[in-house]
């Protein structure tokens, strides 16, 4: 052993090795340093756990190597979603259309007039560039951008309510997941939380008696991510708006995903639309970018100009400000709603939603016969199955779809679910009854060849 010890290649003979030259390139010699010492004391740790390891320097520079090709890589990278969740929030929720990612690219590496008014050569509004937008798409007379929907509404009750006592349902005290619940919303601002009715139901007297002096508006939260089913009941938005409004009060209503076209035609439930909740009169709404609306994460804020502008005055908007790729990549994804059925083919989140079983079928057929092209010992088959929407967005609804079931006899389901994940493209797959399952519905146009890759490379 200690044998094997001193025959360690040396630092300063690594450190000469033509294998290493080209890092320099990418890395100060420190660095170099730092992971040929990290190897040689695995190779060491090795060595005294009486491993039978390759001490050679070839076998050291290797090990380098491998730890240096993981470090030059970004930590956060695309995966292949497999899941046939459209929406879904660990991996990232809604893609761009590519409309919207050129436009985020133009403004990215280019001075823009972000803030700046090019007719009358003087300072702009940052909110100006997609407020005309906003308020064509949901009949608001006036609207604002922050950065998500949680600090829509923290904006919202900061500005308006402060001090004073919220009403809100006893079945809307959501919980969004993370540390999003909305009674803790609430209170973080300084607000006072007064539930009214059941959990299953709440009348508009509810809300009736417990308005006082002390009252500052009425919040009704979208039920996004859950039903409350069966013996049920909460009052109309139109009544709802009018009784606060018979106070002197407003109305608030944070919708959650904003639905801007009806997803009835594709076989989903109905779901109110930003239009229609606007319609209902009430003061001001608020909705993600990110989620049902298919663009990038925001928060958006439609309702009266009266409230909107106090909003805009408001000090914490700074802290809560939306940045420009941002506000690039929402213009484009809302210009593409002027025509409703090019937001469906243009816009990736819809298009995912709205594909016919044909297509669907179809995918499935080549994801399924490249894959028994490879020739590695996969079994597979094609099978009937259910997507998800995900996002917290109509959290009943399931959509037929193909799935893409492989086994192999030598590794187990979760041995393959995780090789498929730790590929150098990672893919994130389902699994079930001992398989490893591809929903095709969320798959884009290469990722079959880099599934396929993964399966060659992984056993
Ligand atoms: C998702 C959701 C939020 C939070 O929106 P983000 O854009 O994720 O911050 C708030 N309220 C409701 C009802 C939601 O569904």
């Amino acid at each position: 052993m200690q044998e094997k010890l001193s025959q360690l290649p040396k630092m300063d003979e690594l450190l000469e090795d033509v294998a290493i030259v080209p890092w320099f390139e990418v890395f100060d010699r420190p660095y170099v340093k730092n992971y040929l010492n990290e190897a040689l004391n695995q190779v060491r740790q090795a060595i005294l756990a009486g491993e039978d390891v390759d001490i050679s320097h070839s076998a050291v520079v290797a090990i380098a190597e491998r730890k240096l090709t993981v470090k030059q890589r970004p930590n956060l990278r695309p995966v292949i979603n497999a899941t046939g969740t459209a929406l879904h929030t660990n991996l990232g929720r809604a893609l761009l259309s590519d409309k919207s990612v050129e436009a985020t690219q133009r403004v990215n590496a280019r001075y823009s007039n972000l803030e700046y008014n090019v007719e009358a050569g003087e300072r702009g509004s940052r909110y100006a560039h997609i407020e005309d937008l906003l308020k064509e798409l949901t009949g608001a007379e006036a609207a604002l951008v922050v950065n998500n929907n949680a600090a829509a509404v923290m904006l919202l009750l900061t500005a308006t309510t402060q001090g004073q006592e919220v009403l809100i349902s006893r079945g809307e005290l959501v919980e969004i997941g993370g540390s999003f619940r909305v009674p803790d919303v609430i209170e973080s601002v300084g607000a006072r939380l007064k539930e009214v009715g059941a959990t299953n139901k709440t009348h508009l007297r509810d809300y009736e008696r417990a308005i006082t002096e002390e009252t500052g508006a009425l919040l009704r939260v979208h039920t996004s991510n859950y039903r409350v089913v069966g013996f049920s009941q909460v009052p109309d938005d139109k009544d709802l708006v009018a009784l606060a409004h018979q106070h002197d009060l407003p109305a608030f209503n944070d919708l959650g995903s904003g639905l801007l076209i009806d997803l009835q035609p594709l076989g989903l439930p109905r779901e109110p639309l930003v239009s229609e909740v606007v319609a209902a009169g009430y003061d001001v709404v608020s909705f993600s970018g990110d989620k049902l609306l298919g663009g990038p994460q925001a928060g958006i804020l439609v309702g009266t100009k009266q409230y909107i502008d106090q909003l805009k005055r408001h000090p914490l908007l700074r802290a809560l400000r939306v940045d420009k790729m941002t506000l690039a990549g929402l213009e484009a994804t809302l210009q593409a709603y002027l025509k409703p059925e090019q937001a469906m083919k243009d816009i990736p989140l819809l298009q995912m939603l709205g594909q016919s079983e044909e297509k669907l079928a179809r995918k499935a057929q080549t994801l399924a016969d490249d894959i028994r092209a490879l020739d590695k010992g996969y079994q597979v088959n094609i099978i009937e199955g259910q997507s998800q929407v995900g996002g917290g967005a109509f959290p009943e609804a399931r959509l037929a779809t193909h799935l893409v079931e492989i086994s192999h006899p030598d590794y187990s389901e979760s041995t393959l679910e995780q090789k498929l994940r730790q590929a150098e493209f990672p893919i994130i797959a389902r699994t079930s009854d001992g398989k490893v399952q591809f929903d095709v519905r969320t798959l884009l146009e290469a990722d079959s060849g880099k599934i396929c890759q993964a399966l060659v490379e992984m056993i």
